[in-house]
C-alpha cells in the first residue's frame, strides 16, 4: 500500500500544466484579435494593414516569444519555480494590456496571474507575486497610451483591486493549509491504526508473559498442519512438554521466580528448535511444540537435546536446576486430530510417572513417510 504513494506535492506536474494554460490564453487571444480583425475589416477598412502588425503580430509574437523562453526552462532545464511562471504571467498580461490600451479594466489580468500562485498555497510566492504584478501595474502608466485612455482614479483603483485580490487569495491559503494539515492528521491517524492493529492482532496470537503463540493459535497451527500432513503425506510431531515439579518453585521461590523461569525455559525451548518448528505455550508451565518435516529420529534428536539443554541449565534465583517431561507423537495416517493430540498428552504422563525429566515416544510405529 505504502510506496508508490507521494510524500510531498508534485509541483512539477503543476508547473507544467499552468504553461499549457498560458499557452491556451495566448492562443486564445489570438483568436480574440482574428475577430477584431473580422470587425476591422467591416467597419475599418483603411487601418487593416495597422491592426494586422500592432495588434496581432507584434503582441502575439512577444507572447510567444515569453512562452517559449519559458518552455525552455521549465522543460530543458527543468526548474518547476512559482517565480518564472509569475514573471511569464505578468509579462503575458503586460503585452496584452499594453497592445490594447483602448480596451477598460485588462488590468484585471494581473489578477488572474496572480490567481495562479494559489496553487503552492504558500503565502511567501503569492506575495512575490503580488509585488511584480504591482510593478507591472505602476510601470504601465509610465506609457502615455495607457495615460490618455485611463484617468487619475482608475490609476489608484486597479491598485487597490490588486490588493484586495491579494487578500482574498491570503485566506484561501490559509483555509488551503488548515484543510492540508487536516489530511496530514488524518493520513497519520490512519497510520497509527494500521500499527496498533498489526500489533493487536499479533498480541491476540501471542502469549503476554513468554512471547511464545498461545492456546488458540497452537490449535490453528494443529488444524492445519494435521490437514496438510494428512492430504500430503508429510512427517508431523507433537511434543508435549510440562516442567517438573513447578508448583515447588512457586511455592519456593515466589510467583516471581517462577515467571523467570518460565520465561527462560520459553527462550530456551524457541532456541532449541528449527524454524520449520512451530512453539506454543499450551498452558500455565506446558509447552507443545509442532515439528515439521522430521524423520521420528530427527524430532527425537531435536526434543531429547532441548531436555539435556534445560537439565543443565542453572538458575541462579532458585539455586538449582529444573528439568521437563515430553511426550512425544508422530503423527500416523489411521489417527484423528483428537487423538494425535491425546496420545501426546498420554506419552507425558508416562513420562511423568516414569520418574521426569525425560522424553516418551513410541518406537515400533508406521510414520508417515518422507518423500
Ligand atoms: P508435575 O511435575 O507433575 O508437572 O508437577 P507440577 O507442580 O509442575 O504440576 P502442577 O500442575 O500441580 O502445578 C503447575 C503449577 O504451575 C501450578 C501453578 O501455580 C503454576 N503456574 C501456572 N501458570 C503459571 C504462571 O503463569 N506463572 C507462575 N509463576 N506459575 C504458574
Ligand atoms: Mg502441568
Ligand atoms: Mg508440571
Amino acid at each position: 500500500m505504502a510506496g508508490t504513494r507521494p510524500t510531498r506535492l508534485n509541483n512539477k506536474i503543476w508547473t507544467k500544466k499552468i504553461l499549457y494554460i498560458y499557452w491556451l490564453m495566448v492562443i486564445m487571444a489570438f483568436l480574440g484579435q482574428i475577430v477584431g480583425l473580422i470587425t476591422t475589416i467591416y467597419y475599418y477598412p483603411n487601418y487593416i494593414g495597422e491592426f494586422i502588425i500592432q495588434k496581432l503580430f507584434i503582441p502575439s509574437s512577444i507572447q510567444v516569444v515569453i512562452l517559449l523562453i519559458t518552455h525552455f526552462f521549465i522543460n530543458y532545464k527543468q526548474i518547476f519555480s512559482s517565480r518564472l511562471l509569475t514573471i511569464a504571467g505578468t509579462s503575458l498580461a503586460l503585452v496584452t494590456i499594453v497592445s490594447h490600451p483602448e480596451v477598460h479594466g485588462l488590468q484585471v489580468l494581473f489578477l488572474l496571474t496572480m490567481a495562479v500562485v494559489l496553487i503552492y498555497f504558500d503565502k511567501k510566492k503569492l506575495r512575490f507575486s503580488l509585488i511584480v504584478n504591482l510593478i507591472a501595474l505602476s510601470s504601465l502608466y509610465a506609457l502615455p497610451s495607457i495615460r490618455e485612455t485611463g484617468n487619475f482614479y482608475d490609476y489608484f483603483s486597479y491598485h487597490f483591486v490588486l490588493l484586495a485580490g491579494y487578500m482574498a487569495y491570503l485566506i484561501i491559503i490559509e483555509r488551503g493549509n488548515e484543510v492540508f494539515q487536516f489530511l496530514q492528521r488524518a493520513a497519520e491517524n490512519e497510520k497509527e491504526l494500521i500499527v496498533k492493529s498489526a500489533m493487536m492482532e499479533r498480541l491476540s496470537k501471542v502469549d503476554a508473559l513468554t512471547g511464545l503463540y498461545n492456546h488458540k493459535t497452537f490449535h490453528e497451527y494443529l488444524d492445519f498442519l494435521y490437514e496438510q500432513s494428512i492430504s500430503q503425506g508429510m512427517p508431523l510431531h507433537l511434543a508435549l512438554i510440562d516442567i517438573d515439579s513447578f508448583k515447588m518453585i512457586n511455592d519456593f521461590y515466589g510467583h516471581s521466580n517462577g515467571d523467570l523461569v518460565l520465561r527462560r525455559v520459553a527462550n530456551a525451548i524457541s532456541d532449541q528448535v528449527t524454524e520449520d518448528d512451530i512453539v506454543a505455550r499450551y498452558g500455565g508451565e506446558e509447552f507443545a511444540i509442532l515439528l515439521t518435516n522430521k524423520s521420528l529420529e530427527e524430532a527425537y534428536e531435536t526434543i531429547e537435546t532441548l531436555r539435556l539443554y534445560i537439565a543443565n541449565q542453572y538458575h541462579e534465583e532458585l539455586n538449582e536446576n529444573i528439568s521437563i517431561s515430553i511426550g512425544l507423537k508422530a503423527l500416523t495416517a489411521d489417527i484423528s486430530k483428537e487423538l494425535f493430540f491425546n496420545r501426546a498428552d498420554e506419552l507425558l504422563y508416562k513420562a511423568k510417572r516414569n520418574g521426569k525429566n525425560q522424553v516418551i515416544y513410541e518406537k515400533d510405529e508406521r510414520h508417515l513417510i518422507v518423500e
